[in-house]
């Protein structure tokens, strides 16, 4: 599995989609390439002794800017695998309107291994590099969390940019998914796992698809297994809940967990925290981490990592649906044979794209110095409040407490923040599956996803006037 260039496979399904649209090849070649590749080797001291460390951010794509990416800690990291997950942060971007270029960055380490000091160390050393190299910045490239990043490293990069740049007033704009109180937006935490909620729930809302996989409309009764219980995983995992649908497995990389009455979400994380793994958790059956994928559901959210899904276990996913909650998590020889066995994919260019669309929001907030809602909240209130006085006088009836308190609220930040992110979930699943239902020779919904963003992103470079 390592051997396969994760690049390599997001560039075929780029060709594989790029058929279906009428564009010049050079164009075409220009949205594929990555404009900008930063490999860096600096050195950090651990425990006494110097540590080479191994990092990277690629811009995939300029045709619209500041780039936009999360960075990413793992020892998985490395050229190939940025420059993929930056390739489909432009897609992304594109796909729920975000106006962005794609971007991506990495640091070769097993976050686990390092304490709290000297990950800061890392990331303050990593994000001066960035600096040096004119690789991040409000207007020009802005980070956010990832595989194995979280507030904590924003509020570190945010503070090293700071420092380089006192005079900049919007240099809180240079960085997403920090901590609230750090210029951060109420939500980003939950928006990825959300956006993969809202995505997954307006698939199972469609009468016509959920008769093709046999299925009910609607997503009460329906059963979830999650492979993954990070940021993603748990947030998607805790919305599926609370929606009415039963989480029947949760796979972490020590092991599953089993139960086909519903495992309590808070209960495991809490589990989680206090045991360190995943495993033993009462009133379930513990499994191998592998086994999770094969349980048998209705939708399966892979949320770890890529390629978990592959030629070889493909054929023992027994869910119906999968929703891509991580990047590439299922390998193209892996794919031919779900749609093979007609299960439905909804791919992770759409899928976990609440992430950036939050990030958008908060950067917007950055920009404009002002919290959402902080202006407009009192005055409607006021206002929806004397207009029911007025109807309650002339029509001499009382609306009860209970309503007039709905009624008149006004929007708070978190409100604007989940009733954004439900609308551009739902839009761009409905500008995807239309492209699917309109190109009869388009066959799955990854194709038309590319579809949608490839041209779109063709639009703009046209409209640039650099390709008469
Ligand atoms: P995270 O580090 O918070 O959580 C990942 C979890 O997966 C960890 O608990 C880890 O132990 C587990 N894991 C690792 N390998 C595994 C394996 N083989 N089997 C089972 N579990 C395994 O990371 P995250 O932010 O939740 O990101 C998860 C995925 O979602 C990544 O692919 C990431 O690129 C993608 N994603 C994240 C965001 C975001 O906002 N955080 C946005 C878009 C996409």
């Amino acid at each position: 599995m390592a051997n396969l260039s994760f690049f390599k496979s997001v560039s075929d399904y780029f060709d594989n989609a790029a058929q279906h649209l009428k564009y010049p090849k050079g164009l075409l070649d220009q949205i594929k390439v990555p404009n900008s590749v930063l490999s860096l080797r600096f050195p950090v001291k651990i425990a006494g002794k110097i540590e080479i460390i191994e990092a990277y951010r690629v811009q995939h794509s300029h045709h619209k800017v500041p780039c936009k990416g999360g960075i990413r800690y793992a020892m998985g990291v490395n050229q190939d695998e940025v420059t993929a997950l930056a390739a489909l942060m432009t897609l992304k971007c594109a796909i729920v309107d975000v106006p962005f270029g794609g971007a991506k960055g990495g640091i070769r380490i097993d976050a686990r291994k390092y304490t709290d000091q000297q990950l800061q160390r890392i990331t303050r050393r990593y994000t001066t590099e960035l600096i040096k190299k004119k690789f991040i910045g409000p207007g020009i490239d802005v980070p956010a969390p990832d595989y194995g990043t979280g507030a904590k490293e924003m509020a570190w990069i945010l503070d090293t940019y700071t420092t380089f740049n006192p005079d900049q007033i919007d240099a809180y704009g240079c960085v997403t998914g920090k901590p609230v109180n750090l210029g951060g937006i109420r939500g980003r935490t939950e928006a990825t796992g959300l956006g993969v909620f809202y995505g997954i729930r307006e698939f199972c809302d469609q009468a016509e698809d959920m008769k093709a996989l046999k299925l009910n409309t609607g997503l009460e009764g329906k059963t979830v297994v999650v492979q993954g219980f990070g940021n993603v995983g748990y947030w998607s995992a805790k919305f599926f809940q609370n929606a009415g649908a039963i989480v029947v497995g949760i796979a972490e990389y020590d092991g599953a967990v089993y139960n086909p009455k519903g495992l309590d979400i808070d209960a495991l994380s809490k589990h989680v925290k206090a045991s360190g793994s995943i495993t033993n958790f009462a009133g379930s059956k513990s499994l191998p981490s592998n086994a999770g994928l094969e349980i048998e559901c209705d939708i399966l959210i892979p949320a770890a990592i890529e390629s978990v899904i592959h030629k070889e276990n493909a054929k023992n996913i027994k869910a119906k649906i999968i929703g891509e909650a991580a990047n590439g998590p299922i390998t193209p020889a892996g794919e031919k044979i779900l749609l093979k066995k007609k299960i439905a994919i909804l791919p992770d260019t759409f899928l976990n794209a609440g992430g950036v669309t939050v990030s958008y929001f908060e950067w917007l907030k950055n920009l404009s110095h002002v919290r959402f809602g902080r202006m407009d909240k009192r005055f409607y209130e006021n206002s929806t409040s004397l207009m029911l006085d007025t109807v309650e006088r002339i029509t001499d009836k009382k609306v009860n407490k209970r309503d007039r308190k709905q009624i008149v609220k006004g929007a708070d930040e978190i409100d604007l923040v989940y009733s954004g992110l439900e609308e551009t979930m739902i839009n761009a699943f409905h500008e995807i599956r239309e492209t699917y239902k309109r190109k009869k020779t388009i066959s799955d919904l990854r194709t038309a996803a590319f579809v949608v963003s490839i041209d779109k992103i063709a639009k703009s470079y046209l409209s640039l006037g650099i390709f008469p």
